[in-house]
């Protein structure tokens, strides 16, 4: 069976490890390649070979590091299908949904190669007589990166492509369900012609990880997963001084006012909860109907029992399977605890089975209504094709009501009053929101800013905050003597 390489100083060579975990096909269960865990010498190489990289790498012209990412944006632009095919084996996610994973990671690939824009410093001439101030932004020197098994081309990309643009070294660890992508996009990166250990790549769990966070030469630690890690990250990280990005779990619900179109609401209800089969951190996980929209719910139902689940190769699958066994069965008891707490499951998809392959990890489109806020499905982040209902009498019930969950990776309104939309938006406490818009991710001019429990850090993934997390700001005050201007002692500060 095909074991995955680490990648270290350029070398993509076998583990030493005995320690191996089994990577495998969320359609069928079957595995794909055996994992090594890497060993704590290996982790050394990595993390001592990005120091070593980062030596030479930190003074190549930024034009230079420009262009290694114009390199390989095109190469990952040639080979779009190739990883998305790959990327579809190993998550199930259908093919179109491959795509655009590893779509959105070629648009922050774009932006990292508008580095020397994005690192511009600042001058202030004459802040005393004949005395300059001006700002440099410097790399910081190995940043780290742990990513989630849910989007293995495009989460990796938010990371080490702005890092190393902006003159760092890379230690990448990717979640150890899906690393196949992350191989394949490191071989590309070596292809597009970037030096040997400016990334470098290790697997594991928690071992690895806290390897990282102990690190002394690692200085930033980039995270995307689950809320308790998330957490653990942020905490342990912080411990030791680092600075950290750590991006968790969410609950994001869609506001739905009665003077929206139903079409549209309908429509972009259902693909935005139980497409990618829910395993989106931006996924719309509530719908809060307000005042007589909730005669809607019956028009949902009807176009969320019309998608099925399939293979990732097969053109009329609407989404894939969970991405592991374990997945699986946490989200059929969150449904039955949803329906033993007494919230209608109008469509369960528990029972959901897929021709040709039985032992995959399916889950039907389900939706609940009359769900409240103190049930557990409302409470947990599901990660699952399940949508639950919830009707309120006003936009300002509406806004308590998403206000007051603990999460604020996403939300949306879906109305046709500018003036609702303009509340919503204003009043909200979530940090990234959508107006007749279900899943506002920005674009990587923008930052991915999710706020409150969703996100730990200061500064958000890619865009200019990504920039300024991954750099150094160095303020420098000069004065240049004439030849013939003596000097003398100067014993105070004197700023005129
Ligand atoms: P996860 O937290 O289980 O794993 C994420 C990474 O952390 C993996 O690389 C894993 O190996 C590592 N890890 C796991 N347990 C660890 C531990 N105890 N100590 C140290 N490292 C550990 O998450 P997942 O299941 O891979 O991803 C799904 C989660 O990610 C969901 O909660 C989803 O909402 C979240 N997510 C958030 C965003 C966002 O932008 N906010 C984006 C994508 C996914």
């Amino acid at each position: 069976m095909k074991s995955v390489p680490i990648y270290i100083d350029g070398d993509f060579r076998q583990s030493a490890t005995q320690e191996w975990l089994e990577v495998t096909n969320p359609a069928s269960n079957e595995v794909i390649a055996a994992l090594p865990c890497a060993t704590e010498q290996e982790m050394s190489e990595a993390v001592e070979g990005a120091a070593m990289a980062f030596q030479n790498w930190k003074d190549v012209a930024v034009p230079e590091r420009a262009r290694l990412m114009l390199c390989y944006q095109h190469l990952l632009k040639e080979h779009h299908d190739e990883l998305a095919t790959l990327l579809s084996q190993e998550t199930g996610k259908i093919f179109a949904d491959a795509k655009g994973d590893v779509w959105r990671g070629i648009e922050v690939v774009e932006q990292a190669a508008n580095i020397a824009s994005n690192t511009m410093g600042e001058w202030v001439e004459n802040v005393a007589s004949e005395i300059d101030t001006y700002s440099i932004i410097q790399p910081l020197g190995v940043c780290c990166g742990i990513t989630p098994f849910n989007f293995p081309a495009m989460i990796p990309l938010w990371m080490f492509p702005i890092a190393i643009a902006c003159g760092n070294t890379f230690v990448l660890k990717p979640s150890e369900q899906v690393p196949l992508t992350a191989i394949r996009l490191a071989e590309l990166f070596e292809q597009a012609g970037a030096p040997k250990g400016v990334l470098q790549i290790v697997h594991g769990g928690k071992k690895q990880v806290d390897y990282l966070l102990a690190h002394s030469s690692i200085r930033t630690v980039s995270f995307v997963g689950s809320v308790p890690v998330a957490q653990y990250i942020y905490q342990k990280s912080t411990q030791y001084f680092k600075r950290v990005q750590a991006l968790a779990g969410a609950k994001n619900h869609m506001v739905v006012m009665p003077d929206a179109n139903k079409e549209q609401v309908v429509n972009n209800l259902v693909g935005a909860s139980v497409g990618a089969a829910g395993q989106r951190c931006m996924a719309i996980s509530v719908a809060v109907f307000v005042g007589d929209s909730n005669e809607w719910i019956g028009d949902v139902k009807g176009a969320m029992s019309a998608i099925k689940p399939g293979h990732w190769d097969d053109d009329n699958a609407g989404f894939g399977p969970l991405i592991s066994q374990q997945a699986k069965s946490r989200v059929l008891g969150l449904i039955q605890q949803g329906k033993d707490q007494g919230a209608v499951c109008e469509l369960d998809g528990s029972q959901c089975v897929v021709e040709g392959y039985p032992d995959g990890n399916w889950v039907g489109p389900t939706l609940f209504s009359g769900v409240k806020t103190s049930m557990t499905i409302y409470q947990q982040e599901i990660f699952g094709p399940v949508l639950l209902c919830i009707e309120v009498d006003s936009l300002e019930d509406a806004l308590a009501l998403v206000n007051a969950n603990p999460y604020g990776n996403g939300t949306s309104i879906f109305t046709s009053s500018g003036a609702a939309a303009r509340k919503y938006q204003h009043e909200i406490q979530v940090g990234q929101v959508g107006i007749n818009v279900p899943i506002p991710v920005p674009l990587p001019f923008f930052s991915f800013t999710g706020w409150k429990g969703s996100f730990y850090g200061d500064l958000h993934a890619y865009g200019k905050q990504a920039v300024r997390f991954y750099t150094e700001t160095k303020t420098v005050t000069a004065r240049w003597f004439e030849e013939d201007i003596a000097g003398a002692p100067n014993l105070t500060i004197q700023l005129k």
